[in-house]
């Protein structure tokens, strides 16, 4: 299988999956996914973005929490 944007070699990797939308925003570990070695482009099994979309839906009580900081790119600093 090869990457579905410029050809490269996929590679099966765990990877942290990133969810946005919106006001919700969270985080999921260990994510299954197929990487390319070339673009870094993930992909995701059928099977695995239904679970990460169950994630999204259900309410399951997270491992942990952490606090992320959130930056507006468009933000600047003004005192110094
Ligand atoms: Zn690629």
């Amino acid at each position: 299988m090869s990457c579905v944007f410029c050809g490269g070699k996929l590679i099966s990797k765990k990877v942290t999956f990133i969810y946005e939308d919106d006001d919700q925003f969270f985080v999921i570990r260990n994510v299954p996914a197929e990487v390319c070695t070339q673009c870094g482009e993930r992909t995701y099994s059928p099977e695995i973005t239904d679970e990460i979309m169950k994630f999204a839906k259900q309410r399951f009580q997270p491992k942990k929490l952490i606090e992320v900081p959130v930056f507006d790119y468009g933000q600047r600093v003004t005192a110094v």
